[in-house]
């Protein structure tokens, strides 16, 4: 089925040949802009997967395997200048399939060139050590491929993702299999296309679409696979951390958060402001990072709750080829869970401070969610626990940096923090306490930092992704002790 998307959006990538699946049944791929259908893609099982496994082991024992560090590098690179050529496509295609703005998708498609080049660069220069041993020894570590590496991605920043995590195998020699969110897989297929036009060996890259317990599962429970990385929700990443038990095999697990920003009274609110409501609804919400929760001290709580419900109100809401500020959410299911978050605030007497407006001329079937800000929010309210994942965030007040750290630590997740305060002590304090992966002083994300480690404690998960940690990562060590005297 080809239709406005250009190419056959049914089809695997299975040892460098496009193929439908084993079944030959297909998924429908909906719309989230207007809820028609976008395209069908294949309904990989566990055929399929078994299939592009065993082209990645083909692969590491033929041309990719045979490769040295620095062409591998260079067909990354090649990849990354591709991508960067087709950057406008791409954020088409994710604005179709995930409801991304363009600029947003565009933006996503620089973060993957991006990753490439940083990791193309970084191939031939992860090396082992010599050890100082014994007498009549010499010793030394070699970094090594974990062989064929499986990649479960969520729908919501599917470029990003693979960037992160298949850019970083690749670089070291693994030999990939990537399984696609099912709500939306376009731009993993068009990175297949990419990766082919660049000369990567065939198998080097596997892509199976397919539903989560069915392809899914497979690629994680298969005994061909040595490693996974996986992101997505906590719930699946507990069954995929099972899996990956029961063959011994380590994984990386990127999952949700509930992260803060945190605003203290001494803060520059004018460079805080924009990053306080640009992380709750950049992608509509939909962001692992996003700072869902904002912590003020009390004595500037009401103005910064009005600077935001101000810039609230002012957020443009509309399909995603209009590129506005806000897109639709990927599904009417995600849709109805953050409608669901927002009966639970109207039932429990959380105050709305401001809302954004949908317009009437919006499509009927679309997914869209008014952005919403609550305040004031007690720190143990369910919407200021659980993670909403649309445009919903909670302003909390706090008096003082020990009840912040109380507020920030209280949740079961640990992915990321922002702080906003002028104190050098206290920025370097509240670094040390916080209780996640990455903290981020008088800014929020860095913008995107791909060379910075990424990854979570608590339920957020564990492993580093992003950055050279994520080399480490994706390669094994291996000793060599050699006698000769
Ligand atoms: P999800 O867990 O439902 O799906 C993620 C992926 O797992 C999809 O490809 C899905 O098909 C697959 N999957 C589903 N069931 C499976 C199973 N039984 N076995 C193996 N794979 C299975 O998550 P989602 O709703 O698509 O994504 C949203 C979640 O992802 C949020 O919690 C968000 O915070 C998290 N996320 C985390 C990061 C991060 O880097 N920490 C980034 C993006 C998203």
């Amino acid at each position: 089925m080809q239709g406005s998307i250009g190419f056959d959006t049914h089809q695997q990538l299975v040892g460098g040949r496009w193929t439908a699946t084993a079944s030959g049944e297909t998924l429908p791929l909906i719309n989230p802009n207007d809820g028609s259908l976008l395209a069908e893609i294949g309904r990989g099982g566990a055929a399929d997967i078994d299939a592009a496994v065993q082209a990645a082991q083909a692969a590491l024992e033929g041309d990719w395997g045979r490769l040295s560090a620095a062409e591998r590098g260079r067909l990354l690179l090649k990849m990354s200048a591709l991508v960067l050529e087709q950057a406008d496509e791409l954020a088409r295609l994710e604005a179709l399939d995930v409801g991304k703005p363009l600029k947003q998708g565009r933006a996503d498609a620089v973060a993957l060139a991006r990753y490439l080049e940083f990791y193309g660069g970084a191939a031939d220069k992860v090396h082992g050590e010599t050890i100082p041993f014994a007498n009549g020894y010499t010793a030394l570590t070699l970094r090594e491929p974990h062989g064929v590496t499986g990649h479960i991605v969520p729908w919501n920043y599917p470029m990003q993702i693979i960037g992160r995590s298949v850019g970083a195998a690749l670089a070291m020699g693994n030999a990939c299999v990537l399984k696609p969110a099912e709500e939306a897989c376009l731009s993993a297929l068009a990175f297949g296309r990419i990766a082919q036009q660049a000369g990567l060996p065939a198998g080097a890259l596997n892509i199976v679409p397919g539903l989560g317990e069915e392809a899914g599962a497979a690629l994680s429970a298969h005994a061909g696979v040595a490693h996974l990385s996986f992101t997505g929700s906590v719930a699946v990443g507990r069954l995929v951390q099972a899996a990956a038990a029961r063959n011994t095999i380590p994984v990386t697990l990127e999952l949700g958060g509930k992260s803060p920003q945190i605003v203290f009274a001494d803060a520059d609110l004018d460079a805080a402001l924009p990053f306080l409501v640009n992380a709750g609804i950049q992608n509509a919400g939909q962001t692992c990072s996003a700072a869902s929760r904002i912590l003020v001290e009390r004595p500037v709580f009401d103005s910064v709750v009005a600077r935001m419900a101000e810039r609230y109100r002012a957020l443009r809401v509309g399909p995603a080829l209009d590129d506005l500020d806000v897109g639709p959410l990927i599904s009417a299911r995600q849709r109805d869970i953050v409608q669901g978050y927002l009966g639970i605030a109207r039932d429990s007497g959380l105050q709305v401070a401001a809302q954004a407006s949908l317009p009437a001329s919006l499509p009927a079937g679309g997914c869209y969610v008014a952005p919403t800000l609550l305040a004031p929010a007690a720190p143990d309210h369910r919407l200021a626990q659980e993670e909403i994942f649309g445009p919903v965030q909670v302003v909390i007040p706090f008096d003082g940096e020990a009840e912040a750290l109380r507020i920030a630590n209280g949740t079961a997740f640990g992915l990321v923090a922002g702080v906003w305060t002028r104190d050098g002590g206290r920025q370097l304090r509240m670094a040390r306490k916080l209780q996640c992966g990455q903290v981020f002083i008088n800014n929020y994300g860095a913008g995107g930092g791909i060379e910075l480690p990424f990854g979570g404690v608590k339920q957020s998960g564990h492993g580093r992704e992003k950055g050279f940690e994520a080399l480490y990562g994706f390669s094994s060590l291996k000793t060599v002790a050699i006698k000769h005297d």
